[in-house]
Order: structure tokens, then C-alpha cells, then sequence
């Protein structure tokens, strides 16, 4: 959901139900096949409650939103009452709410759900399959379809949606008769916090001028939207619960995630989807997604629901939703967008306030405008879903066999073609990352081995330990588009024509964001090599016998380590030039540590790094000038509230990295004396008139509007000139050189007011860039002299006169590693990292995004450093510290 301004505000009317399509009956009949399948000893389907009896209102009715008490409070009920329905719980949400998987199926699957189960695992990998079995498994299993609403929690209809669909699955004998050849799993939501975030908020302004609006925080604690970007990385535990269901449970054949947009457009976007096409993605899949999409729309077309449509935005090109790990996984990923009310509040259209497309094959039956309520979504989504139940039960054998079939291309893919296999040595500059890489790709079902003993491929030698990825496995197209370089086709209006900017990010390679070496090999591995199901970091050592602890900082875990030192009272310097010690040489930027041994010691076992220990450092210690830490420093992380995800997700590095901070609000920057309180404060990234103004004046209570205003700029401005450090992200440079007199200057804004499409110059939304890296500043501090960084529609930046440069582009050459860009030259030789002074002070100014979706673990130290670094300049200026 996008672009609430483009809704139309509405009082709720009282009275009936307007809708214009056909009602759905909710009355559910128990036919004679439902009466035979039951077991004698199971409660009629009279006992089943229906929604509106538990909820006391119908779900999608105007201005009414179930909890999610009340959610699972109805799934227990039904699944109590209903032979058909099963209720697990698969684990704890991040606020701690049951995170609920209801199944249904008929009767008899139920019983029998262990067995169906281990077979899903041996369709899913038909290498495990031998004739007579699949002949078996296609005659008698059923097809296996995951339904997951409300991801997004203002898309929040499905949600709703879900007690009716689940109700009538259970009831309803037509459908019951289906669900002999289907099994649903049905996700109530996939952010059930959400539900409540966003439903309290409702509650709390409905019926005020405010009512419809959106909640000033992000609908999941941490991520917000981009919970739906977090299937590969997987650093949420909603993420991870269906994960595991998904790729080391069931194995659906299908996955239809059901989400919301803008108001004004098409009343539902079904696939087919736009181009280009992944070329990781099996083309029968491509050719089966369209086919689900069609039965639904057709569906929908049957029952008066007009306004569908095809092929706009949403492409088969970038991975990481919960419907593109699914196709790389060889199920039927889809996705279902309709048009939004204002949270549950109706929204009338009149003719000219639609923005439909023409009519025409993907756009065959144009809605006629009026009024669109939260039980119009429902509806259509209710229809959509029983189609995709009725269409799996048709098909069952078509649904069954094209998995395998997916399944054995993959796995001949693998024999057949290049890179036979990936291989990720032991030795690597971060342990934690290595170790984060092997389990994220575990917990999605890739199969990886270990070397027992050292060995050769194409013509390199590899140590014991040696992670082995072979391609020929069933899920290869998800792993390969992770560890491969994206190559993003440029696509034009015509040819020579206006850029057809890309739908989401168009490059993601995690060897190059994590900084964890992987080799693709050529030749067939032969190894002796054991599987794996999970990898635990190898317990670092900390040599030598001395109190003087001296750190690479090459790993993540050393800056956590650092921060552990700190809390203990230890000082931490930056070595402000190379130098020798304990048999090695060190460079510049090497932290050393004092009064910190044990703390340290226990670090690096825990976490896996090395580090070495002198007795004492004469030589190194204290070049004049060397920045120093002795005592914790004091970090502020500004947040907005427009519901930040960049906030969110600078929060959530921040506390798995171990970084102590306090959140900073409006009113607490307005309140000024922040250098009493702070040494470094954090400007995550937002426009400069979002951090200026914030949400208008009137779009939400008072208290929730106005951003920093003059007073928490000019308090932002006194923090710098009293020695304070800023570090501002990505769009908050702007804001900082606009603002803050930051010395640098703006080449490209990145993100912003959108430019025409005919006068793009310059785009690169999503790609890895490569950069140099000045390692002798201190915010080099472990990084080598390329750095690979994310650029996500980041500004382009140069240093002004006394500012520094500490991370560059090349003046030759793209720097593109991975994705796409357009207008490269537009780079050549300018600013990615400045540290610029202002007053006593200094900004440190992002020109990317050093923590992108908690994907880059390759640059985290990078803000890290500029935390450690910021602080210990900010406290030369504070007596006494
Ligand atoms: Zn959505």
C-alpha cells in the first residue's frame, strides 16, 4: 500500500452493505461427502462458530478489525469444533504473540499429515524418488497450497479475510470435497504484531480526523515493510517460522501471499507479472504462475468482480519476497494486490478519481468507480483463494507432477551446466559472517557438505573444512541467484526510449554484501566431504599472555567484543599508524584495548575471532593525535515518526551488534542540551523535509506531526559546534549539508522528487558498487582497500573544502559489481564516505547504505567504526573525559 493522499477521505456510512458483486454465502452446508468422510466420533459442522459469532461483528465490516487475540481465539475454536481444521502454534513472534499455522485439509489427510508430510520432502527432491514411488506419490498425494495474509499489517483485509476463508473451508461441502486433494496451510498473518499495531492504532483514531490514517511507527517492531524483503536473510523470527515450514516442512507446491496497494488503480493485481524474467527461474513455472493467475481472474471475472489486472509493476525479477524464494524453490510463488481502503474505513471513487488502465488483455473488465469498502477486498480475495483451492484439487496430478518435474530440471542443471558447484573456505576475514551465510542457506533448504580433508578443484587447492555447495539440488536457482552477480537487464520504453526503472532492488550477491569469499568452480568437486544441518562458529583464541589486546577489527564480532571491553572500563585506541607487535605487523586503525583481557578472551572463543596480546605497546602507544575511548560512549538514534525502516533497521544491527543506544524522538531533539546527554547521534535515512517537517500538520495527532522543526534543527546545530558527532545515512547527508552546513557537496540527490522518465540520468536502484577505502582514517578501521557497498537510490556526494574522503569511487570504469546502473559516469572519482567538520564537531556522511536490510555485514563496521570514532573526537572537547 502506497500513497494514502491518493485515497479518498470518506465518512463511514451507515446502513448495508452497497457492494455491487454477488454475496458469497456464509452459510455453510454439510453435504453428504463431508457427513461420510467424518469420523463418528467427530463434532457436527453445526458446532463449527462462524466469524461474526466469536467476533461479534462480520469480518470486513465497515470499521471493524478482529485482534489478533481474537484471530486465534476463532482459529482454536474452529480447529476444536472442525475435523478439517488443525491449529499449531510454530513459534513466538518478535513482541512475543503466537505466530498461528492453521491446516486443512479433509479428514482423512489429517490423520494421515506425518506421512503426507515425509512425502512433500521427497517430491520436493526427486533424487530421493524412485519409480514406483512417484507413480504412488502422483496417484495418491495431495497438492499442497500456503496461503499467507497480511504480511504487510495496513494491507490488513487478509487477515480478516482469513477466518471467513477458513470457516467456509470447513464447513462448506464443495470445498470440502476439494480438500480430499488438497492440504491449505493458512498463515492468519506473517506479522501478527502488525495486526495489532496497526488495529490498535485504527481503534484509537477512529471516528477522529485522523481516522484511516496511517500508525506513526513501523507495523513490524523493527522492518516494517520490509518484513517482506527478509526471506533470504531471514533476521526476523516471523521470517524464520514460515521458513522453516516452507522449505524444511511441507514443501507447498504453491504460495500465494495476499497483499494491498494504492486506492485509485485496478481493484486487484493478479499475475501474470511484468518483465523481465529472472534467468535462474524455471520457464514452466513462469508459464504455471500465469495459469493460477488466470483461474483466479477468471474466477473473479465470473462473479461480477471487475477491475483485475495484469502485468503492471510487480516483475519476476528480484528475490527476497515471500512469493520469489518460493519459485526459486520450485513452487508457484504469486502474489494477490488490491486496491486499499483507508485502513478498514470505506473510500468512495468517482470516475475521475481512478487511475485504471485502458482496457484491453490485461485490463478486460474496468471497475466503474464508487464506493470500496474493507469487505470489497475481502470478498475478492475470498474468491481468489477458493479458486487457487478448487484449482489445485482439479489439477492435483498437473500441481504434483510439475514440482518434481521442476525439481529434476534443477538438479540436471546442475550436472549439465556451469558452476558445478560454490565453495566457501574456512579462512575468512569474518567468521560470523561465513557461519550466517551457511546457515541462512541451510534454514532454505540448500544442501551444503563439509571436506573432511583437503582437496583439489579447478586446479586450486582447499583446505579440511571447506564448505561444498554442489548445483546439481533441487532448490540450485535459489541458491546460485545468491551467490551469483546479478545482471540486470536495462529495459526501455522503445528502443533508445525512456528507462522502464526496475520494480525493487536488481542486485543482492551475499558473497559480495556479507564479504565472505566463495568460489564458484567449473569442474565437478571431488571431495570427502560429510553433510551438514547447521554451522557454529570456530572458537577464536586470543594469543600471547599480555593486558594490551590488539584487534584487526577485520570481523563484526570484534566491534561487539569492543563494546563488551568498554562496558568492562577498558580503553580502546585507534593505532594511528602501522606497527609491529607479537611477531606480525598491524595497520593503521588496529584497536587496541587495555584492561580488557578476560572480557576479550571470552569474546573471541564465543564469537570466532583472533586477536593477539603484548605485555605493553611503547612504540605504538599514543602517537599524539590517536583517537581514544575510555568509557562507553553515549549513542542517540534519531526516529522519526514516520515510521522509519531504515530507523528500524539501524536499530536492529545496532542491537545485534551489541551497540548500547537510546532512541531520540521529536520532542527530545527539540528539547535541545544533546551534548550534555550525547557524544555521537545517528540520522538514519530520510528525506531532509521528512527529518525538517515530518508527517503534516493534520495527517496525525499533533504530538505525532512536525518533524524536528526549527528547534531540534538549531539543537542538531549546537550539538555539532559543542564537539558532538552526527553520523547521518544515505538521505540524511542532504539533510546534514542542507541543514547542518555539513562542508560537502550533492552531485545526485538519488531518491527524491521523481525526475520525467525521459530525464533520468542517473539510476541505480539496489546494485553493489565497488569503492576505495583511504585505510588510513580511522573509519577504515579492519577494511580493505575495496570495499563492496550497497547504493540503493543513494546520493552522490562530494567532499568541500575541509572535509575528508574516506571512501570513493574510481575514476575510471563502472564501479558496478552486481545489479544495474545507468549514468555510471556520473560516479567517476566522487564521494561515498566524507567525514566533514562543522564547528568543533564533525558529520560523518553516508553516501549509501552501510546496514541495507541487514543484508551488509561486509560494511556494518563501517557505522560501527563511526560510532567508535565519532565518540572518541567528541570527547577531546569535553574536559575531564
Ligand atoms: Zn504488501
Amino acid at each position: 500500500m502506497s500513497d494514502a493522499a491518493a485515497y479518498r477521505r470518506a465518512s463511514a456510512p451507515t446502513g448495508e452493505d452497497t457492494t455491487g458483486g454477488r454475496r458469497l454465502s456464509l452459510v455453510g452446508r454439510v453435504g453428504p461427502a463431508l457427513l461420510s468422510l467424518c469420523l463418528a466420533a467427530a463434532p457436527l459442522a453445526a458446532q463449527v462458530p462462524r466469524p461474526e459469532t466469536v467476533l461479534g461483528f462480520r469480518p470486513g465490516a465497515d470499521s471493524m478489525l478482529a485482534s489478533w487475540a481474537q484471530i486465534a481465539d476463532f482459529f482454536g475454536r474452529l480447529a476444536a469444533t472442525s475435523p478439517r481444521v488443525r491449529l499449531d502454534t510454530i513459534g513466538s513472534t518478535t513482541q512475543g504473540r503466537p505466530y498461528l499455522l492453521a491446516t486443512i485439509s479433509d479428514p482423512a489427510n489429517l490423520a494421515r499429515r506425518a506421512s503426507l508430510i515425509a512425502a512433500q520432502r521427497r517430491l520436493a527432491d526427486p533424487r530421493t524418488l524412485d519409480s514406483a514411488t512417484e507413480a504412488r506419490l502422483f496417484a495418491t498425494q495431495p497438492a499442497v497450497i500456503l496461503i499467507s495474509c497480511s504480511i504487510h499489517s495496513t494491507e490488513i483485509a487478509a487477515s480478516q479475510m482469513s477466518l471467513e476463508l477458513a470457516y467456509r473451508l470447513a464447513t462448506d461441502s464443495a470445498l470440502g470435497a476439494a480438500l480430499r486433494d488438497v492440504v491449505v496451510l493458512l498463515v492468519p498473518s506473517a506479522n501478527p504484531d502488525g495486526i495489532d499495531i496497526v488495529g490498535d492504532w485504527y481503534r484509537r483514531t477512529k471516528g477522529t480526523p485522523f481516522d484511516g490514517s496511517s500508525p506513526p511507527w513501523l507495523y513490524h517492531p523493527y522492518v516494517g515493510h520490509d518484513n517482506n524483503r527478509d526471506w533470504f536473510m531471514l533476521t526476523q523470527p516471523e521470517t524464520r517460522h514460515l521458513t522453516r515450514v516452507l522449505y524444511r516442512l511441507w514443501f507447498p507446491e504453491v504460495v500465494y501471499d495476499i497483499h494491498q496497494m494504492g486506492g485509485d488503480g485496478s481493484r486487484l493485481f493478479l499475475p501474470p507479472f511484468a518483465d523481465p524474467v529472472n534467468p535462474n527461474l524455471d520457464g514452466v513455472l513462469v508459464a504455471a504462475i500465469g495459469h493460477v493467475g488466470a483461474a483466479m481472474a477468471t474466477a473473479l471475472a465470473d462473479a461480477g468482480r471487475t477491475g483485475v489486472g495484469h502485468q503492471t509493476s510487480f516483475d519476476l525479477w528480484w528475490h527476497g519476497g515471500n512469493r520469489s524464494v518460493p519459485v526459486r524453490h520450485n513452487m508457484i510463488g504469486i502474489l494477490s494486490e488490491a486496491a486499499s481502503v483507508r485502513i478498514a474505513s470505506p473510500v468512495q471513487l468517482r470516475p475521475n478519481d481512478l487511475r485504471q488502465p485502458a482496457r484491453g488483455v490485461n485490463f478486460p473488465l474496468p471497475w466503474p468507480g464508487g464506493w470500496w469498502r474493507l469487505r470489497d477486498i475481502v470478498d475478492y480475495e475470498l474468491t481468489a483463494s477458493e479458486a487457487l483451492v478448487r484449482l489445485a484439487s482439479r489439477e492435483r496430478t498437473d500441481f504434483v507432477r510439475r514440482f518434481v518435474g521442476a525439481g529434476r530440471r534443477a538438479v540436471e542443471a546442475g550436472r549439465s551446466e556451469t558452476p558445478s558447484a560454490y565453495l566457501i573456505p574456512p579462512a575468512q576475514r569474518d567468521e560470523g559472517a561465513r557461519v550466517q551465510l551457511a546457515n541462512l542457506l541451510l534454514a532454505t533448504g540448500i544442501e551444503i557438505f563439509r571436506a573432511r580433508t583437503p582437496f583439489t578443484a579447478d586446479g586450486r587447492a582447499y583446505p579440511a573444512g571447506t564448505l561444498v555447495i554442489p548445483l546439481a539440488q533441487p532448490f540450485r536457482a535459489h541458491v546460485k541467484d545468491l551467490l551469483e552477480r546479478q545482471v540486470y537487464p536495462e529495459r526501455r520504453l522503445y528502443p533508445g526510449g525512456p528507462l522502464i526503472p526496475p520494480y525493487d532492488v536488481t542486485g543482492w550477491t551475499l558473497p559480495l554484501t556479507m564479504a565472505v569469499t566463495v568460489d564458484s568452480v567449473r569442474s565437478p568437486v571431488t571431495a570427502d566431504v560429510e553433510r551438514i544441518d547447521s554451522l557454529a562458529p570456530t572458537p577464536g583464541r586470543l594469543a600471547g599472555t599480555g593486558d594490551v589486546v590488539l584487534l584487526a577489527n577485520r570481523s563484526n564480532a570484534e566491534a561487539t567484543a569492543v563494546w563488551r571491553a568498554l562496558a568492562g572500563g577498558a580503553a580502546v585506541e585507534f593505532a594511528p599508524a602501522p606497527f609491529d607487535a607479537a611477531g606480525r605487523s598491524w595497520p593503521a586503525g588496529t584497536l587496541v584495548v587495555r584492561g580488557a583481557r578476560a572480557t576479550l578472551e571470552r569474546a573471541a572463543a564465543e564469537l570466532g575471532f583472533d586477536a593477539a596480546s603484548v605485555p605493553r605497546l611503547a612504540a605504538a602507544r599514543g602517537a599524539p593525535g590517536a583517537p581514544a575511548l575510555r568509557r562507553v560512549p553515549r549513542v542517540g538514534l534519531y526516529k522519526s515518526w514516520n515510521g522509519s525502516m531504515d530507523e528500524g533497521w539501524t536499530r536492529w544491527v545496532l542491537e545485534r551488534l551489541g551497540v548500547p543506544f537510546a532512541s531520540l524522538a521529536d520532542s527530545a531533539m527539540r528539547g535541545g542540551n544533546l551534548r550534555a546527554r550525547f557524544d555521537v547521534i545517528v540520522l538514519p535515512s530520510e528525506s531532509p523535509a521528512q527529518i525538517r517537517s515530518g508527517r503534516p500538520a493534520g495527517s496525525a495527532p499533533p504530538e505525532y506531526t512536525g518533524g524536528l522543526g526549527s528547534a531540534g534543527v538549531d539543537a542538531l546545530r549546537a550539538f555539532l559546534q559543542a564537539g558532538g558527532t552526527v553520523v547521518a545515512l544515505e538521505q540524511a547527508s542532504l539533510f546534514a549539508i542542507e541543514d547542518l552546513a555539513a562542508p560537502a557537496t550533492v552531485v545526485h540527490r538519488g531518491r527524491g522528487p521523481r525526475e520525467s522518465q525521459a530525464a533520468v540520468r542517473f539510476s541505480a536502484p539496489g546494485s553493489i558498487f565497488a569503492v576505495n577505502v583511504d585505510q588510513a582514517h580511522p573509519l577504515a578501521s579492519g577494511m580493505d582497500s575495496v570495499a563492496a557497498i550497497y547504493f540503493d537510490s543513494s546520493p552522490i556526494l562530494d567532499a568541500a573544502p575541509g572535509g575528508r574522503v574516506i571512501a570513493s569511487y574510481g575514476r575510471d570504469g563502472s564501479p558496478l559489481l552486481s545489479g544495474f546502473v545507468q549514468g555510471a559516469e556520473m560516479l567517476a572519482g566522487r564521494a561515498a564516505l566524507i567525514e566533514a567538520p562543522v564547528g568543533a564537531g564533525r558529520v560523518i556522511l553516508f553516501g549509501f547504505s552501510p546496514q541495507h536490510r541487514g543484508q551488509t555485514n561486509g560494511t556494518f563496521k563501517l557505522l560501527t567504526n563511526a560510532i567508535l570514532y565519532g565518540a572518541a573526537q567528541a570527547g577531546r572537547t569535553v574536559p575531564g573525559r
